[in-house]
């Protein structure tokens, strides 16, 4: 069975990269029937802080990625690290190294002096127990000096580091904690990780993490480390370029599924494929479509995408999360009829509206306060004549059945009468209905409204 994991260090918010990482190995899982697991890397405990934990949680509720089992917190499992530590030791594939940060300068400075490596290589890594003093040490791996590590990454293919390269590193520290190397490597083992997705910033990591599965016996993982995301500019994303917090992205009103879909295609691509859904991606995710480049952040592409995924939303779901956005926001619960209309009105707002704020902009119609009182553009289309011409409309509309149909053939007949065309209709209804010169269609208003409200809007405006 397929387990992957996300193991973010809570040190801030959930950043875009963060989210791109957590959805390959989300989608990767879900896709193969297999688990996602989270892990808090928290063992830094100066930088790590709750508020920071409760805000990635956050960013991936909202972007529906949903893990498996409960959420591990790396720093609680310190003593387990410590044990693989010591069963290292005992195995003789860890020593313990009583050098003093003084020993380990003067060698590093005798080393460049005589310009030979400055890896640290311990006097104590083949002494005899007999002669260990009884004085603080560290726990270090034994590893091995010659021949190479052999990375064999999905996406960065076969990367070779020679193992003179690599010091015997620290595995627990004087004071008998572990380092975070030690904990990553136990906790994926532990946790029955199968596949490591993560940021090519840690491919270094990788082949120190190798040393202590190969110590311990145990299966590697298949390594999948991709490239970070870049700004528009080619260059490393950072606060230059924007917005960084997934929940930024949230409060600007763009749709979980459409920003799923985007972070998917950041770095990782199905063909031609731009637009698809959770289930495709689900569906055809896997190692060999992530690009080696780094992908670059595109707004645009993202608006893009988010539009088409809110035109073809189920309307519950979508009011359901517009709501969660105005809650993200700080706006207040809407009241229940504008809730109710709201729902009413969600087939039409949904076509082309690229983001939130844009949809709710076009139901102003709805959530603005009642008498309409008309912006600036739409009294002018509410001049005497115009005025006249509601009045005039208003009885014939009070018998309609109200649909669409019938309610276009009464307009048309009544511009007829008149001797103008329906266009010329459209501005003071739309300044009536919404006080607006830029609404949804006429008639998908009056269907949104019911006939009460539509003719109480007409009425008041032809006075
Ligand atoms: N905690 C690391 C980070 O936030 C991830 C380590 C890993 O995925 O192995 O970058």
């Amino acid at each position: 069975q397929v387990v992957t994991r996300f193991a973010p260090s809570p040190t801030g918010f959930l950043h875009i990269g963060g989210a791109r990482t957590a959805l390959f190995n989300w989608l990767y899982a879900r896709g193969r029937g297999g688990k996602f697991l989270l892990r808090i890397e928290d063992t830094d405990r100066a930088r790590s802080t709750p508020e920071a934990t409760e805000a990635i949680l956050r960013g991936l509720d909202w972007l529906g990625l949903d893990h498996d089992g409960e959420v591990i917190s790396q720093f609680e499992r310190a003593d387990r690290h410590a044990e693989v530590a010591h069963e290292l030791l005992a195995k003789g594939a860890a020593y313990k190294c009583f050098s003093t940060q003084e020993e380990i300068e003067s060698f590093r400075e005798g080393a460049r002096a005589e310009g030979r490596s400055t890896l640290f290589v311990s006097p104590w890594r083949d002494a005899d127990a007999a002669t260990h003093p009884d004085a603080p040490y560290v726990v270090r791996l034994k590893t091995p000096t010659e021949g190479q590590t052999v990375i064999e990454d999905e996406v960065q293919g076969t990367v070779t580091i020679r193992n003179d390269q690599l010091d015997d590193m620290v595995l627990l520290r004087s004071d008998g904690t572990p380092v975070y190397m030690l904990a990553v490597v136990v906790d994926d083992h532990d946790m029955g990780v199968t596949h490591v997705i993560r940021g090519d910033d840690h491919l270094n990591n990788a082949a120190r993490q190798m040393g202590i599965y190969q110590a311990m016996g145990w299966p590697l993982p298949v390594y999948a480390h991709i490239p970070l995301i870049h700004g528009p500019d080619g260059k490393k994303l950072s606060k230059r370029h924007g917005a960084l917090g997934a929940d930024e992205y949230q409060k600007m009103g763009y749709p979980a599924a459409g920003m799923r879909n985007y972070l998917a295609r950041l770095g990782w691509s199905h063909g031609d494929d731009e637009f698809f859904t959770d289930a495709q991606a689900k569906d055809w995710f896997n190692l060999d479509g992530i690009g080696k480049a780094p992908a670059r952040f595109d707004l645009k592409k993202l608006e893009n995408l988010c539009g088409q995924h809110i035109a073809v939303a189920d309307d519950a779901a979508l009011l359901h999360e517009i709501e969660a956005y105005l809650e993200a926001t700080g706006a207040d619960k809407l009241p229940i009829e504008k809730h109710d209309g709201l729902e009413r009105a969600m087939y039409c707002l949904k076509e082309r509206a690229k983001t939130f704020p844009e949809l709710i902009d076009k139901a102003h119609f709805i959530l603005t306060e009642t008498p309409i009182v008309p912006n600036e553009k739409a009294a002018k289309n509410l001049d005497p004549v115009s005025r006249g011409i509601l009045a005039a409309l208003t009885p014939q509309l009070q018998d309609a059945s109200w649909t669409k149909d019938e309610l276009e053939a009464v307009l048309n007949r009544f511009a007829e009468d008149q001797g103008t065309k329906f266009g010329k209709l459209a501005g003071p209804l739309r300044a009536a209905l919404a006080g607006r010169a830029v609404t949804p269609s006429v008639f998908d208003m009056m269907l949104v409204l019911g006939r009460d409200e539509s003719l109480a809007r007409l009425d008041r405006a032809a006075v």
